[in-house]
């Protein structure tokens, strides 16, 4: 509003602005249509940094003729539907003010916001966004920052979170115990408390953070075992960008990143550290092997006037325990926190939608994003499908959850809510969704979507708490594929690898490294913004195993290692080809991973035996991450994952990048691989062959980091060679790669390149995570297109 007021009043055209809950509403008196074209031209030039236009519609409406040019009070209209927009990290002039010691009430004041910065959808209770629906609705602006808010010249005119040291916000530093501790300057004082090593929890704008030295191991270390958390990596926020390229690696597109609005958490390579004399540099602990560190940039005031007080890098991990959510209440933080924290920065704007930090990183010259959460969501996918007023509701998956409302031409993905499995993180599962429903003003819900296993959370929340005639249940990995096909608007047939952990397969089998053909059916012919229902053909997965007592064998990769051990000691016994002296199983591993003695006792590879002969209480399963498991554990990387993929983490990282060679793979099929036009395409990709060649490796004493590369350079050329076959026999040349294991950069770069060589068109998760984040954009999607045809049974029954 206050732009378009600028911009018309400069141009001394008439009429009025408005909000309303559907967008931006004016009124104007034009010459003619000419005059027209070349205003709403002008909006879309000259627009502010921050917005975003989706679409300007305008018609021709008799004799209304006005005076001036006025800003109306907000309208709330029918139709509830408007795009909202996440929070935005403070611009600069802010920062100016902030730093000012002339400007008496902003000088380090840490609310300080504008039209342009601040919080937004953290703070909305509902729309259209207006301050008395905010949580700022208790704060009366002073008569100065009245002044501001009502003045159209000014940066702050109708920010509605606009505060000043004299009426807004204000900041307390308590103890453990939520005791105030009477300070003139509590950031100050945290910054000496840092310092010295104390561990303090900041409410930051999603939710609290937890703030320690990054450059002091021992607080590191100590940080770890009060949360709980001995080894996912920390993020380290860092004061500006010269801090950061004294550590770590950034290019000019992560740089970008870095200073976005958005202020996400950015994947960077680490410096080799300098020895000089008192250098100080990074704590070990922060992320241990990993090449990658994950560093962000101040994104409020706080932050901004936090680092004016220190010069070292701090840690700013997310305000929980382990993987529940990040805590936003001050009572909650200090109940929850109390035991992590030493201190607590707190204040008194209430946080009403818990978001964490987003983490990205760049691939192939774009961002992908990990975790989307602050400063993306909840701003919506566009989809090349409309679905009119309808409204889907996608669940999402049990892990990395996020869900999904599809409306008109827009997927709306939640931020990233997490595990489902913990109650406090079902309970922001249903409190986020009731907020979303809110605030985008969702009434009915005309379908839900949800993944096909029954005792997933998401699944039951979906089934129980929503009322809905059509029901959707939609197989993991084909939503994987479906949400590649939604934000790339693909509507031609692919050949589609949609690697991951786990998720329960059409069979009841739990699968992981499916390929599929995929697309419209034969039989459709597109077209016409027609998307044709999109049919899934599962051409091949690796071979069958059992895993050992099923989720026990997830968290602990040394055992689904034992299985792979016993199919190889199995075949050799078979062939004979094992030394005499080795006829039992356990003799065989100890004698081939020597280790293996401090990981697991004879009793247990025994058990295991006996869970892998009879199928106990042990899914079969074709999972690609158990791949990565088991090479990671026989390699003496990670027996027992602390965190979800941490063995295939630790497995990418220790690999040396130089390194071209490779393993030798077999494609198996009992038709025949790939034979042309053939109804059982089905193949089977030997797993257990590759593992082999590792083995003979570890024996031959080759550098694990050798083995690494190899092991993902034949991951490479597989996809590579299928990928040319079947190209060969069906023509497809577009190729999806989805799922958790894509978020290997060394196998995505690594295949990107030579698909893309080869003229291949490489799709893949920009927008949404490529992890189990993704999933509800892909479940809505296939809603939509069954809604759209009419395909599905149950639903032609029910219409
Ligand atoms: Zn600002
Ligand atoms: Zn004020
Ligand atoms: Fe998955």
């Amino acid at each position: 509003r206050p732009f378009i007021w600028k911009l018309f009043s400069g141009l001394g055209i008439n009429g009025f602005v408005t909000n309303t809950t559907e967008g931006v509403y004016i009124e104007l008196n034009a010459k003619n249509d000419g005059q027209l074209k070349k205003i709403c031209e002008k909006i879309i030039k000259e627009k502010p940094e921050q917005s975003m236009i989706e679409s300007i519609n305008f018609s021709i409406s008799k004799n209304k003729y006005f005076n001036d040019f006025k800003i109306l009070p907000s309208l709330e209209s029918e139709e509830r539907f408007q795009l909202i927009s996440p929070d935005i990290a403070t611009c600069n002039k802010c920062i100016e003010d902030i730093k000012d010691i002339q400007n008496k009430r902003r000088y380090r004041y840490a609310f300080t916001n504008c039209t342009s910065c601040g919080p937004r959808f953290t703070i909305i209770k509902k729309m259209p966004y207006d301050r008395k629906n905010t949580t700022m609705a208790k704060f009366i602006m002073c008569p100065d920052c009245k002044k501001e808010y009502e003045n159209p010249f000014d940066r702050r005119f109708h920010a509605q979170p606009n505060a000043c040291i004299k009426c807004g916000p204000q900041l307390v530093l308590t103890d453990s115990s939520g005791s105030k501790i009477n300070v003139a300057n509590p950031i100050k004082e945290v910054s000496r408390l840092l310092g010295q090593g104390k561990i303090v929890a900041i409410k930051s704008l999603g939710g609290f953070q937890i703030a320690c030295s990054a450059i002091d191991n021992l607080t590191v270390k100590k940080l770890r075992e009060r949360k709980k958390r001995p080894l996912k990596p920390f993020a380290v926020m860092f004061k500006d960008m010269e801090m950061v390229k004294k550590y770590l690696n950034a290019t000019i597109l992560q740089q970008q990143s870095l200073q976005s609005p958005a202020a996400p958490v950015v994947l960077l390579k680490k410096k080799k550290r300098t020895h000089a004399k008192n250098n100080i540099w990074l704590a070990e602990s922060i992320s241990f092997y990993n090449k990658y560190e994950g560093a962000m940039l101040p994104y409020t005031p706080l932050h901004h006037l936090l680092f004016k007080e220190t010069d070292v890098p701090l840690i700013m991990t997310s305000g929980n325990i382990s993987e529940e959510p990040i805590a936003s209440g001050n009572e909650e933080a200090i109940n929850k926190l109390k035991n992590i924290c030493d201190y607590f920065l707190i204040h008194d704007r209430d946080i009403y939608s818990k978001y964490d930090d987003s983490v990205l990183k760049i691939a192939g010259g774009k961002q992908m994003l990990i975790r989307r959460a602050r400063g993306f969501a909840p701003y919506p996918i566009k989809l090349g499908i409309d679905v009119g007023n309808r409204v889907i509701f996608a669940a999402g998956a049990n892990e990395k959850n996020t869900f999904c409302f599809l409306t008109k031409n827009y997927a709306i993905l939640s931020q990233h809510i997490g595990d489902l499995d913990s109650t406090d993180a079902f309970d922001f599962y249903a409190a986020t969704y009731k907020n979303y429903k809110e605030v985008f003003g969702f009434e009915k819900t005309d379908a839900i979507a949800f993944d096909k296993h029954p005792d997933y959370s998401s699944t039951r929340f979906a089934n129980k708490s929503i009322n809905s005639h059509i029901k959707i249940p939609v197989q993991h990995h084909k939503a994987h594929i479906a949400s590649v096909i939604a934000e790339n608007n693909l509507n031609k047939k692919t050949l589609a690898f949609s690697w991951d952990g786990t998720g329960l397969g059409d069979d009841g089998k739990i699968w992981g490294s499916e390929i599929f053909i995929t697309g419209p059916p034969d039989n459709n012919t597109g077209g016409n913004n027609n998307f044709g229902n999109i049919s899934f053909k599962r051409i091949g997965h690796l071979k069958e195993k059992i895993l050992p007592g099923g989720e026990a064998s997830i968290k602990n990769p040394y055992r689904m290692a034992i299985a792979y051990l016993y199919e190889i000691f199995k075949s050799l016994n078979n062939k004979k080809t094992l030394a005499k002296s080795l006829n039992s199983f356990d003799e065989y591993v100890f004698s081939i991973l020597p280790f293996y003695k401090n990981i697991i006792s004879t009793d247990e590879i025994n058990i295991l035996k006996i869970q892998i002969e009879r199928g106990l209480n042990s899914p079969c399963t074709t999972s690609m991450g158990r791949f990565f498991d088991s090479v990671s554990s026989v390699l003496n990387l990670t027996h027992i994952s602390s965190y979800e993929g941490e063995a295939a983490v630790h497995l990418e990282n220790i690999s040396d990048e130089k390194i071209e060679s490779f393993y030798d793979f077999k494609l198996s099929s009992k038709a025949g691989y790939p034979k042309e036009n053939s109804p059982d395409l089905l193949f089977e990709i030997d797993d257990f062959y590759i593992f082999m060649q590792v083995l003979k490796d570890i024996e031959k004493k080759v550098h694990s980091s050798i083995i690494s590369s190899r092991f993902h350079n034949t991951l490479a050329n597989m996809i590579f060679s299928i990928s040319s076959d079947i190209r060969k026999k069906t023509g497809i040349s577009a190729i999806i790669l989805t799922g958790g294991v894509f978020q290997n950069s060394i196998l995505i770069e690594n295949i990107q390149k030579k698909l893309s060589f080869n003229g291949f068109g490489v799709y893949s998760n920009f927008k949404v995570p490529v992890n189990d984040g993704g999933i509800s954009l892909g479940q809505a999607y296939i809603a939509a297109i069954e809604l759209l045809n009419n395909t599905n049974a149950a639903i032609k029954d029910k219409l």
